[in-house]
């Protein structure tokens, strides 16, 4: 495959753009070599700029579960567009994406809509601090909950509970509110509670990790959260950015049977338009503004496409619950062929999944945290990737990230992937 124009078009955006790109990973920094240009996608397929056609297994980090350019979504934004794109007042297509939520998500009364992840998550943690009155917060390494400030934070060192930025221009003041875990481990989390007693405002987590690879919550995990936050008054934080309205129609929470207290969504949520929403039971959501003294906005927030894109995504799922389904026993029917091509390789490889998120970690240890997720074999990952990439598969192109599979896949596009990795196999050593 030729990627000629894509390079050229890297280097023109780098120009203009830092690193070339809008959204670091989308960069090639993990995988080397220089980032692929889209021209446009249809269904399970990705176009770039110099005519390949690529299967996809990002879907947009998650958003185009039921493929590209999907005619119901893409229509509602269109007749949306037709009459105002924003206009800063109420409109009833709003209650009626909220409404479809409430119904949908499990122990939620009342939903907000933002512009993003990182917005929806900051806010839910604003939001628990000020229901709570206190000020710290647990997160877990290797979980990713945007951008903002108190959550680009990394383990301390030594003695110290508390964690340390891990970007420049993330003051220390705000690091020292947020303690950090390691995922699927129960007694750190204890450990936590008991050195900052009442101090706990909020645990934060994504109940089936995506952002360090697909990462299980192991059996029990997510009841011990749930005891320990009731134990301690402390809010538990579902951040569903990328389980929301993909594992279920309920999400992680329907799942696995266990209630948060505030949940985050994104990507599904906004059909492939900048969304977010963050939701509640209503003694919580009733201490947001206006309504109550926890101040959060937007201009663009419940943007009419936004909100079409997204109701149209939600109704489709909702009338079609069978997509999820659908949607497992592909990604299962993968899994198995990806490690029936590496069981006999001699090639050293995890592979975990969940519903319709799967990674493969050329790891030895099973992969149940940050550290044992870091302790995989980049070298052979990058050479996965860039494999696959020459057969025409787009993986994720970093072994700290899902694969997200749509419902537009077919199974011949299953088994070429197969057979793609059957090729590139023999490279790998
Ligand atoms: C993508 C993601 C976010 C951030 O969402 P953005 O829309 O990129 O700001 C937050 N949490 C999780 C779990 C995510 O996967």
């Amino acid at each position: 495959m030729l990627y000629k124009r894509s390079s050229e078009l890297f280097a023109e955006a780098s120009k203009v753009i830092p690193g070339g790109v809008n959204s670091p990973v989308r960069a090639f920094k993990a995988v080397g070599g220089t980032p692929i240009f889209v021209k446009e996608a249809k269904g399970a397929y990705l176009y770039d700029e110099d005519g390949n056609r690529l299967i996809d297994y990002i879907a947009s980090w998650g958003p185009m579960i039921l493929g590209h350019a999907y005619d119901p979504v893409t229509n509602a934004v269109i007749e949306k567009a037709k009459k105002g794109t924003s206009f800063g007042m109420p409109t009833e297509i709003e209650t009626k994406i909220a409404e479809l939520a409430v119904s949908m998500v499990p122990n939620i009364d009342k939903i907000r809509f933002v512009n993003s992840g990182t917005e929806a998550c900051m806010s839910a943690v604003r939001l628990a601090r000020g229901y709570t009155g206190k000020e710290k917060i647990i997160k877990f390494s290797g979980c990713y909950h945007g951008h903002s400030d108190a959550f680009l934070i990394q383990a301390g060192s030594g003695a110290v509970t508390f964690g340390s930025p891990n970007s420049p221009g993330v003051t220390q003041g705000t690091a020292k509110d947020t303690l950090l875990a390691p995922y699927n481990n129960l007694d750190a989390v204890k450990t936590l509670f008991e050195a900052n007693k009442g101090e706990v405002a909020a645990i934060i987590l994504e109940p089936v990790a995506g952002n360090m690879g697909c990462v299980l919550p192991k059996e029990g995990f997510l009841e011990g959260l749930r005891a320990l936050c009731d134990a301690n008054g402390t809010l538990l934080i579902f951040d569903e950015v990328m389980t929301g309205f993909r594992l279920a129609k309920g999400g992680a929470q329907e799942v696995f049977g266990v209630a948060a207290d505030i949940v985050t969504f994104g990507k599904v949520i906004g059909g492939g338009l900048p969304v977010g929403a963050f939701a509640a039971r209503e003694e919580i959501m009733k201490f947001l503004a206006p309504e109550g003294p926890v101040y959060q906005a937007g201009t663009l927030s419940g943007n009419p496409l936004a909100m079409a894109a997204g109701l149209a995504m939600l109704t489709e799922l909702n009338n079609n619950p069978e997509v999820f389904t659908s949607l497992e026993k592909k990604t299962a029917y993968l899994h198995k062929g990806l490690d029936s091509v590496l069981k006999d390789s001699g090639i050293e490889y995890t592979i975990s999944r969940f519903g319709s998120m799967l990674s493969v970690f050329f790891a030895k240890e099973p992969v149940v945290d940050f550290e044992t997720s870091a302790a995989a074999n980049n070298d052979t990952f990058k050479k996965y990737f860039h494999g696959m990439l020459k057969e025409g598969v787009y993986l994720p192109p970093s072994s700290f990230e899902s694969y997200f599979l749509n419902d537009a896949l077919t199974y011949e596009d299953l088994d070429f992937t197969i057979a793609a990795l059957k090729k590139v196999v023999p490279t790998l050593k």
